[in-house]
């Protein structure tokens, strides 16, 4: 089963994710994560994406996509993938499509985690203090959510003509979504 979850920042994607992960035996796949790793190797790419990513900006689809795809032609992950944070733009949706039938997959359920800006500021300020992520600030929550709104909506619009997209409210207890989900899957 192969499963994307989709929804601003600060939605909770992550959260459901890692419990998606451990409840169905599956691999997070995270652009963020993956895009931070660069960073702390202190790579070549993450020389170049360091700066997009402290300002709350996207990194361009030509990074991203070619670090996603060993994930995707990864045969431990097959079936397995639950995509958290990709695709966030039509390009990247695009070229997941075709990443995807190449290696013979498909996306199982679409989940969009719906969450106001008011929620989002009030989880990121709280993860600040948890996680010191050195793009939680407000400044920057607020550039990320815009940059989402341009940006991830044609996605948006691009999987809610699926029958496998569920719209979620996000905004419930962390508990009550993970509820909704396995109640979705079926598990
Ligand atoms: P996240 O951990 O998903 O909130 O992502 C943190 C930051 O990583 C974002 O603000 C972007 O700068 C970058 N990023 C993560 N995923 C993507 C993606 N799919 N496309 C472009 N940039 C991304």
């Amino acid at each position: 089963m192969n499963i994307i979850l989709f929804g601003p920042p600060g939605a909770g994607k992550g959260t459901q994710s890692k419990y998606l992960v451990k409840k169905l035996d599956g691999f997070q796949i995270s652009t963020g994560d993956i895009l931070r790793e660069e960073i702390k190797k202190d790579s070549e790419i993450g020389k170049k994406i360091i700066n997009n990513m402290n300002e709350g900006k996207f990194v361009s689809d030509e990074i991203v996509n070619s670090l996603l795809k060993n994930h995707v032609f990864d045969p431990l992950k097959k079936e397995k993938l639950i995509f958290d944070g990709y695709p966030r733009s039509l390009k990247q949706a695009k070229n997941l499509d075709k990443l995807l039938k190449e290696s013979n997959q498909s996306i199982d359920y679409i989940f969009f985690l719906n969450v106001n800006k008011e929620t989002i500021i009030k989880r990121i300020e709280k993860r600040k203090f948890l996680e010191q992520r050195s793009d939680d600030t407000l400044d920057t929550t607020l550039k990320r959510y815009d940059t989402y709104i341009e940006t991830t909506r044609p996605v948006l619009e691009y999987y809610s003509k699926n029958s496998n997209f569920h719209e979620i409210d996000g905004t419930l207890e962390i508990n009550q979504i993970t509820s909704k989900i396995e109640a979705l899957l079926n598990v």
